[in-house]
């Protein structure tokens, strides 16, 4: 039986199971350890006061309007999860003996095992306006919804995803004008690839979307009937709105000077290739995490996927069942009516292939090699390739157990 480190002897059956953060990975842990028959309390705390939800949507069919909050919901309301919810109080302190958690609100919760899963935060620029959105949570989703974007100036700050999906959303809602800052000439290029760097900016300016000169973002003002962002290399957009996307960054700051190690750089919660961190009895997963394989560059952060995968693996390591083994990486994004698809260890190619379609077409099959060996495969619209390519690599390494 696994997991068999004594420093990691995972959780008694009828032991209580802390978890810290009601997002993706947070729910998956819980759900995890009810199927695999934990009979024990499970709690998990969270700092919103909603009930675990689903964040892709918040840049997409929620931003648009045409997904409400209830298609974000992660539990079912028909056969919820036997839990605690314990929402609207931040963790503020985590204590090893004993083991527990403090929240803002004073009270001490006590566990036999802990799993942190308390996800990132967006990163802001340090000067911001009246009118500057970030999105991370369905509160920040809300407070963008609610804004009039049609006929509006949207300026969007950030090359990634994120970014380029509320670009598109804006679009799609009738604002009049959109440009992107982002750091690079064609977003995306140096992490997926020349092409398809070219073909997300193809994809945008055919729906007129604006693109300064590459640039990273310094600061945003309120001016009379706007704002302005400013540029590093001093060039401003006028906008109405202005959305920052420019990434995220782990929300441990709560750990720091505290019993776990933490990334020097990025404050992720370094942990093995099951989640456990070295501490006995904690355990963390998702976003707020970086388990060895990702230190090491073999998996991607950040995504929807890993965090699901991460919780499953956690909640087998914790509740001595054999993990299912990693799948391989995926991730997608939507912008108007193209799905993007990746998956593989695209990070490691030192080729990118187009081998069908075009970069001037919402149709495009990019493959990623390594010493001429395919490791990922990237698509426009390309939903059966994909998932044909996922599968027929869905078994892979088992990662490999505390020894
Ligand atoms: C707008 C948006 C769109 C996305 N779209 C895609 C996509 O299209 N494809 C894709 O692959 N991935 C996408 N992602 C990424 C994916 O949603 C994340 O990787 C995933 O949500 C990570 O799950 P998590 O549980 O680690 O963190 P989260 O889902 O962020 O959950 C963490 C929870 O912990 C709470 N918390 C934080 N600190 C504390 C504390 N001290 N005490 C208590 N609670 C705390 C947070 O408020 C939050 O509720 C998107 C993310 C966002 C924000």
């Amino acid at each position: 039986m696994s997991p068999i480190n004594p420093l990691n002897p995972g959780l008694p059956a009828d032991g209580h199971l802390l978890i810290v953060g009601s997002g993706l990975a947070g729910y998956h842990v819980a759900r995890g350890a009810r199927l695999n028959g934990h009979v024990g309390a499970i709690t998990v705390l969270g700092d919103e006061l909603h009930p675990a939800y689903d964040r892709p949507a918040l840049s997409k069919a929620f931003l648009s309007g045409t997904a409400a909050f209830e298609h974000l919901v992660l539990d079912d309301p028909e056969n919820p999860l036997d839990v605690t919810w314990a929402g609207g109080s931040a963790a503020v302190h985590l204590s090893s003996e004993p083991l527990g958690v403090e929240t803002a609100d004073g009270t001490f919760h006590g566990a036999d095992s802990i799993v942190l899963a308390t996800g990132a935060q967006a990163c802001r620029l340090p000067i911001s306006g009246q009118g500057t959105f970030v999105l991370r949570n369905v509160d920040d989703a809300v407070a963008l919804r609610g804004r009039a974007i049609e006929g509006q100036r949207v300026a969007i700050v950030g090359g990634g995803f994120l970014a380029l999906e509320a670009a598109a959303t804006c679009v799609e809602r009738g604002a009049a004008e959109v440009t992107v800052a982002a750091s690079e000439h064609n977003p995306g290029a140096a992490r997926l690839g020349a092409p398809v760097g070219e073909a997300v900016r193809a994809l945008h300016e055919r729906r007129d979307v604006a693109f300064t000169a590459p640039a990273r973002a310094s600061e945003v003002n309120d001016v009379p009937g706007g704002q302005e962002l400013v540029l590093a290399d001093g060039q401003t957009v006028e906008a109405d709105i202005v959305i920052c996307a420019i990434g995220a960054t782990p929300s441990t700051a709560w750990l720091r000077e505290g019993i776990l190690s933490l990334d020097p750089v990025t404050g992720a919660i370094l942990c093995d290739d099951t989640g456990f961190t070295g501490m006995p009895g904690i355990w963390a997963a998702g976003d707020c995490a970086q388990w060895a394989s990702q230190a090491s560059g073999l998996r991607p952060v950040g995504h929807w996927q890993e965090a699901v995968e991460q919780a499953g693996i956690l909640a087998a390591s914790l509740t001595g069942i054999p993990p299912a083994p990693f799948q391989e990486p995926y991730f997608w994004s939507e912008q108007y009516e193209v799905r993007i698809q990746g998956a593989g260890r695209i990070g490691l190619a030192d080729e990118v292939r187009v081998v069908d379609g075009s970069i001037e077409t919402n149709d495009l099959l990019v493959s990623y090699l390594r010493e001429g060996a395919e490791v990922g495969i990237l698509g426009f619209n390309r939903l059966r390739e994909v998932k044909r390519w996922r599968k027929q690599r869905q078994v892979r390494t088992e990662p490999a157990l505390v020894a």
